[in-house]
């Protein structure tokens, strides 16, 4: 599903609870995350309803390294030569992306979760079990951040993965929050702002500190790697995702 304009210039493709966005910015077009991989077909619709082309597409950011933020990063870099930017913590994750640390076993949630179930299913169906790595990454820093399209701020939240970064586009009053803050738990089925359940974070204690770096950025709109976007004060997110707490 593509849905323009979440934010001012920013557009969500979404597809089996996994997100990933478009960020326009003049002539330039950035992506940040790179969903599963049958979701390209999707992004290239989008392009072509925002009158853009791939060609127009100047950089790939991943929030994390996992495999549903990774789905069609290898291919937009051979294909389209688009550099890929990756916090360098996460670059080894971004190469494997099956390879991650988690608190808890994942094979259990279906079964306390059942919720769950179809949404993964879902993912499944949509390539997640075929991801391949991307390796001959930039390193995203604050530096090179600034240098993109929208000019993002970096906010490096770790604990979802060691080198997850969210980003801040303050003058549209809007964070990327990728999976450092979601409004659906693909693991739980649950709704509602919340740091990733145990069975994909490598340190929910660490996730949930992370919260405070979102909060200080005073956004209205949080735009996140998996369910809605929310709409609001993101304090008031960050709240209720403490309210809720690790699962
Ligand atoms: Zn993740
Ligand atoms: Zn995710």
């Amino acid at each position: 599903m593509f849905r323009p304009n979440v934010a001012d210039q920013i557009h969500l493709i979404k597809h089996a609870a996994v997100n990933c966005y478009i960020i326009q910015d003049g002539p330039k077009v950035m992506l940040v995350d790179a969903g599963l991989p049958s979701m390209w077909k999707l992004v290239l619709a989008a392009l072509r309803e925002l009158g853009r082309s791939p060609r127009d597409i100047s950089a790939l950011v991943l929030t994390h390294g996992h495999f549903d933020h990774v789905g069609f990063a290898a291919r937009l870099q051979q294909d389209l030569d688009v550099p890929v930017y990756v916090h360098p913590e996460d670059a080894y994750l971004a190469a494997h992306p099956y390879r991650y640390k988690h608190e808890k076993n994942r094979l259990l949630y279906p079964v306390r979760y059942p919720r769950s179930i179809p949404v993964l299913a879902r993912m499944s169906l949509a390539g997640a079990l075929n991801v391949k790595g991307v390796s001959d990454l930039r390193t995203l820093d604050a530096e090179s951040a600034g240098t993109l399209p929208g000019r993002p701020e970096l906010l490096h939240t770790p604990g979802h993965t060691q080198g997850h970064c969210a980003l801040h586009f303050s003058e549209r009053g809007t964070v990327l929050t990728g999976d450092s803050l979601v409004t659906l738990d693909p693991y739980t089925g649950a709704s509602g702002p919340q740091i990733v359940s145990a069975a994909a974070t490598a340190d929910t204690h660490l996730a949930l500190k992370s919260l405070d770096v979102l909060a200080g950025t005073g956004a209205e709109t949080a735009l996140p790697g998996h369910g809605l976007p929310y709409y609001g004060s993101i304090a008031a997110a960050v709240q209720e995702a403490r309210q809720h707490g690790a699962t």
